[in-house]
């Protein structure tokens, strides 16, 4: 393994997962819904595999059905205009997006701000394009950002800033005076912003505000999303990326060269769930809030103390009342002690004591699941 990759093993998503098999725990680690997405697109996939849609190699932006639906929900939901020949781009899912577009737009030695705790896969790409993360941490209850903090560590290496929003494994969601005061500051110093918003329709309270919407930020912002998490589909990795021309140009050199194009079949149907009524949208939300607030409650009688979620499916907890001083070790032996898997936080920051005692758990599972789960974890108070 090269020098760049030295510290990032397995995932930690991979490896509580797999505990959850070797366990036979209830797995409310790693953020994948046990519902699939629904049935009309699962057919639509179907439709195109049998009539050869996407079966050879698709054109390497993406099919072009898909990247019209892609640009329509853009400015269906955010009244944002993307041209998508020149403006879309699609990924294997966001994880590609997100590599592709650290690939492409980092040079060795530049800085990028990430939010703390952050999602894996970015410190592990800054490093594999030979750049520095500098971590603004986001610090418990409200897990906000402190934007002094932003501003003082801009300096001339500064080359983006990498945003996460709503924010996994948080559950922050910033709000506009926030976006427009990180916009502000990237105009100012004339910085490229990279923003992943997979679950930018699992807001709960407020709403998704895309920076890119914001002034003087269209050309110097590419935002990332995902079918994944909106249609519950995190198997068929299909993610975008939206930005001006140039920037989607960059990008698709990086793409080029990881996957070359993306799977056909699923292009076709995810062009058709993009186009699914409000009312789809209404309902996957309301769902999610409904055992967001479950396993909430759930988690309070247990004795976690619960940071509540703004957005996302993911609730962090702390373990303090427990007398638990280690997330990591806590999560390692929680299969054993009541078969719930979680996710300990403290790996996603630099500085493993900042999130010490924050334990993640997931709530996109059917709600006798997460009932299931809830009573289980009684079990730790006694
Ligand atoms: N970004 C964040 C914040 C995520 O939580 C995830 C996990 N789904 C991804 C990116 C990756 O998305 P995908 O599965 O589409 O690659
Ligand atoms: N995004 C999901 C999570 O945060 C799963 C990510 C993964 O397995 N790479 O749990």
């Amino acid at each position: 393994l090269n020098r760049r990759l030295t510290e990032f093993g397995t995932t930690i998503f991979a490896e509580m997962s797999a505990l959850a098999v070797s366990t036979g725990s209830i797995n409310l680690g790693q953020g994948f819904p046990d519902t699939d997405g629904p049935e009309e697109i699962r057919e639509a996939a179907v439709r195109a595999l049998r009539d050869g849609r996407g079966n050879q190699y698709p054109p390497g932006p993406g099919v072009p059905e898909l990247r019209t639906a892609i640009s329509d929900h853009q400015r269906r939901f955010y009244d944002l205009a993307f041209d998508p020949d020149t403006e879309v781009l699609v990924t294997a899912g966001a994880t590609e997006a997100i590599a592709a577009t650290l690939l492409a737009l980092l040079e060795p030695g530049d800085e990028v701000i990430a939010f703390e705790p952050y999602y894996d896969s970015y410190a592990a790409c800054i490093a594999l394009a030979g750049a520095r993360r500098v971590p603004l941490t986001l610090r418990a209850p409200s897990f906000r950002p402190d934007l002094d903090e932003l501003r003082a560590k801009i300096t001339p290496k500064t080359r983006l800033l990498l945003l996460n929003t709503p924010h996994n494994p948080t559950g922050m969601v910033l709000t506009a005076e926030e976006q427009g005061a990180i916009a502000a500051l990237a105009v100012e110093h004339d910085l490229l912003v990279v923003t992943d918003e997979v679950y930018e329709h699992l807001v709960y309270e407020g709403a998704h505000h895309p920076i890119a919407a914001l002034p003087g930020m269209r050309e110097r912002t590419v935002s990332i999303s995902s079918a994944g998490k909106t249609f519950s589909f995190t198997g068929w990795k299909v993610g975008w990326v939206t930005a001006n021309g140039p920037l989607v140009a960059a990008v698709r050199t990086a793409k080029q060269f990881l996957t070359y194009v993306s799977a056909g079949p699923f292009q076709y149907a995810i062009a058709e769930a993009l186009r699914l009524p409000d009312a789809y949208f209404h309902h996957f939300r309301a769902d999610l809030r409904r055992k967001r607030d479950l396993l909430g409650d759930g988690l309070r009688a247990a004795g976690f103390e619960v940071h509540r979620p703004q957005g996302t499916y993911f609730i962090t907890t702390d373990i303090t009342p427990f007398g638990e001083k280690d997330a990591y070790a806590f999560c390692r032996a929680l299969p054993e002690r009541c078969g719930v898997v979680a996710i300990p936080n403290s790996v996603f920051y630099d500085d493993p004591d900042a999130g010490r005692t924050q334990v993640r758990f997931t709530f996109c599972k059917k709600e006798d699941v997460l009932r299931e789960a809830a009573d289980r974890l009684q079990r730790l108070a006694s």
